[in-house]
């Protein structure tokens, strides 16, 4: 099992997570399960709307810094339901989400596990400094734990 991403999409994930930065972008990947394999078709960047209305009450954490999309991020509800429509579609499923963890390691966070659905892909963007960007990619296992799962980079 693994997630393939092509060096023009691991790109513009490069790229989104540095014009975010110091702030953590997110987003969704689009694509095609190919034999358990998740293949990336479309990177769909979306808006951290961590701190947004009441999006950080919905998902409980409301003594967090309501603001600090920093350490935090959130997609947008309404987004995600049209991507998920645009998705159906186009016959394509969504394989999983992205974020950044700004000059912080490319870990799940323990609300990042809080949060996840089994059967996403998550893949991380380590981002330090707002330059060098390394990637790792998890999925939940049957105990409720993040295992890491491999990324097949390809071209172009
Ligand atoms: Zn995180």
């Amino acid at each position: 099992m693994v997630l393939c991403l092509t060096s023009a999409q691991t790109e513009a994930l490069c790229r989104h997570s540095q014009q975010a930065y110091p702030e953590e972008c997110c987003g969704v990947l689009l694509g095609q399960w190919v034999e358990g394999d998740g293949i990336v078709v479309e990177v769909v960047a979306m808006e951290n709307v961590w701190g947004r209305g009441e999006v950080g009450d919905l998902v409980g954490m409301a003594d967090r810094d309501p603001m600090d999309r920093r350490r935090n991020f959130a997609l947008d509800p309404q987004a995600f339901l049209q991507i998920q429509r645009t998705a159906r579609d186009r016959q394509q499923s969504i394989l999983g989400i992205y974020h950044s963890h700004p000059d912080h390691p490319a870990v799940p966070s323990e609300f990042d596990r809080a949060i996840a659905w089994p059967e996403y892909h998550y893949l991380i963007l380590a981002i330090e400094q707002g330059e060098r960007v390394t990637m790792k990619n998890w999925q939940l296992d049957d105990q409720g734990e993040f295992q890491a799962i491999p990324l097949h980079l390809a071209n172009p």
